[in-house]
């Protein structure tokens, strides 16, 4: 498809990319956005469980994990199967889950496939109810893997760390929390999100609405009617709805709330790119043919395979992510073996690029049309924002009830007493439901709310004040027993980030079950051997994310770029496949390579 389609002018294309991501740059950057735990308390409060009271925690435990999303879930698992059994899970939420916990908005699902986002099917049995399971579905499994792995026995919920501190006496972490808890672990993992902290614009007047407010995380189902699992919003029937933003969020909630609002406003400052979903219900008769022992590491494996630049003889999920990297070899395949330089390859990739927005684009000009379907036009790289996939969210437009409100890349002005203001316009509405987002930020010590002090006072805050410095990602020089679960300085950015955890979780279990079969106290990656995988991965090409090229936005730091540090935030140089492949024979090695344990 891809080598028979018309050339697109490349230098005019960059032109107009580079013109609309001027008109949206802006000198406040990450500074418009306000927190909502910060600044708007009483909108981040749990609305789904009531918090109960408890006595503060005091005793010591062998592995403490902090957040109960995906990733305390499976390494929780893996430390179960390797024999640790009082595995304690802290997590700020009601109940484990993470962001499928919080994010409950009606139409909410997730965006890879079921087949190789949702964790440990195989162990648990479960098949996915459709390709790209939907937000209740993927809550059930997370407490499916809580109860079948004993996680609930030992967890803390509404709780959030506060401090952690390396006791080199004792040799283990002294974990303290907003609840009054002090209690100590010989082990700590850490995940606690890339995207949970929720974010509001800045707006001014915004606490001034006297309507309904509330941001996509903290849904309010008591105002709007219906259900997280699709029940109508049959409360909108007579209220005025403005969606403020138009990321993956809002392109999920969009089409339900268009649904039954009386009216809806659709406050646009950057249109998102919106691919065909083609989901379908998976079929039990198909799925007892695939579910053959091996066959999620098998999908997930085989995922990477086709985002990379390998020739993958197939490819199982064949979805629009798979779609890009099939381009890109397309083009590839077409070049003379002589031309495959690496600024060929380079524009090879950015054809296919073009080639692919074009069709988005067009696809918004079939779908909605006129003057509205020229505004829901993406203009920039796919993966400058993130890409969205779906059937309803174009055509929730062609409803006499819908509105698009562009704001050619200036946004919401102002929020009034009753309204929002844009392009100079005051649109007075019932309800305001902010879709923001979240906040991204380099700094974990700001994201996670906690700093953490290592061996002899080292806080993390100071070894990476300069950029995250790690071994595989997992491991930091000077904080022993700590397991930081992510994908920096590992896979890098993949889009099926639950692969990175299970395949981290695999190594944390690995080790440990190492040290305590042995009999070590301590575990630390060498000095040497970190700066020798950093040294390693800065010898790759970086990372494709976060251009400043690129139009603003989370992934570029609002265009303003991650600085000096952004090197740093990078993955494996042979991508994610490199580096699956690289940890998969370190851990069949048994030799625990560049770890010291003591
Ligand atoms: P985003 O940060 O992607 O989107 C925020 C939106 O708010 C943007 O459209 C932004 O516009 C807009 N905005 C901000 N300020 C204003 C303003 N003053 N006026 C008008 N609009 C404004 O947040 P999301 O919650 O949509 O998504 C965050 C991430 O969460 C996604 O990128 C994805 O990684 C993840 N996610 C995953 C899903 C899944 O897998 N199923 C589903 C949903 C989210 P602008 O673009 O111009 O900045």
């Amino acid at each position: 498809m891809a080598t028979t389609a018309p050339a697109i002018d490349r230098e005019a294309l960059r032109r107009k990319y580079a013109e609309e991501r001027d008109k949206r740059l802006r000198a406040d950057g990450s500074a418009q956005y306000v927190r909502l735990e910060r600044e708007f308390s009483e909108l981040a409060a749990d609305p789904y469980t009531p918090r109960t009271e408890r006595d503060p925690v005091t005793d010591h435990v062998t592995f403490a994990f902090i957040g109960g999303g995906f990733a305390g879930l499976v390494v929780g698992a893996r430390l179960k199967e390797a024999g640790i059994t009082d595995y304690r899970i802290v997590e700020k939420g009601g109940d484990f889950g993470g962001t499928w916990y919080w994010n409950r908005y009606p139409g909410a699902q997730c965006d890879t496939a079921s087949m190789i986002y949702m964790p440990l099917l195989e162990e648990t049995g479960h098949m996915p109810s459709e390709k790209y399971a939907h937000a209740p579905e993927i809550r059930d499994h997370c407490s499916r893997i809580g109860r079948q792995f004993g996680l609930y026995e030992n967890v803390l919920f509404h709780t959030a760390v506060t401090d952690l501190e390396w006791d080199e006496g004792r040799k283990a972490w002294i974990v303290r929390t907003d609840r009054g808890d002090t209690f100590t672990a010989k082990y700590v993992g850490m995940a606690t999100g890339p995207l949970h902290v929720a974010k509001l614009p800045g707006l001014p007047g915004i606490d001034e609405f006297e309507g309904k407010s509330f941001h996509t995380s903290r849904w309010d189902y008591g105002y709007t009617g219906g259900t997280p699992e699709g029940a109508p919003l049959d409360r909108l029937a007579d209220k005025r709805v403005a969606i403020i933003g138009t990321g993956a969020t809002a392109v999920q909630c969009v089409p339900h709330v268009a649904k039954t609002a009386k009216q809806l406003l659709v406050f646009q400052r950057t249109p998102s790119s919106v691919d065909v979903r083609n989901n379908i219900p998976i079929d039990p008769d198909w799925f007892a043919g695939v579910a053959e022992p091996g066959w999620q590491k098998k999908w997930q494996e085989n995922f990477v395979a086709n985002l990379g630049i390998g020739f993958p003889a197939e490819d199982l999920v064949d979805d629009g992510w798979t779609d890009l990297g099939k381009r890109i070899r397309a083009q590839v395949i077409d070049m003379p073996p002589e031309e495959r330089t690496p600024d060929n390859v380079m524009a090879a990739f950015e054809d296919a690029d073009n080639q692919k927005m074009s069709e988005i684009r067009a696809r918004a000009e079939a779908i909605v049309g006129g003057d509205t379907g020229e505004k829901l036009k993406a203009w920039y790289r796919q993966l400058c924002k993130r890409p969205c996939f779906h059937d309803e969210y174009l055509q929730a437009f062609t409803r006499p009830n819908t509105v698009l409100v562009d704001t050619d890349g200036q946004g919401v002005e102002r929020i009034t007493r009753k309204g929002v203001v844009a392009n100079g316009r005051e649109y007075e509405v019932d309800c305001i439901v902010y879709a923001s987002g979240f906040e991204v930020t380099n700094d974990f010590v700001s994201r996670s709310g906690y700093d953490v002090t290592g061996r002899q006072g080292t806080k993390l805050s100071d070894c990476w004040k300069d950029g995250m410095r790690s071994f595989h990602g997992l491991h930091i020089h000077g904080f022993p027993n700590l397991f930081f679960v992510q994908q920096n300085q590992a896979a890098g950015f993949i889009a099926n980030y639950p692969h990175n955890l299970v395949d981290h979780a695999d190594t944390v279990a690995c080790v440990v079950r190492h040290a305590e079969i042995e009999g070590f106290a301590e575990v630390e990656p060498t000095a040497a051997a970190q700066q020798e995988w950093v040294d390693f991965l800065l010898s790759g090409p970086g990372a494709r994310i976060g251009s400043t090229e690129c139009t603003p936005g989370y992934y570029n730091n609002e265009g303003q770029g991650y600085g000096d540090q952004a090197v740093f935030t990078t993955g494996h140089p042979a991508g994610a496949q490199g580096f699956f492949t690289h940890i998969d024979a370190w851990r069949k090695a048994g030799e625990f390579a560049g770890l010291e344990f003591r």
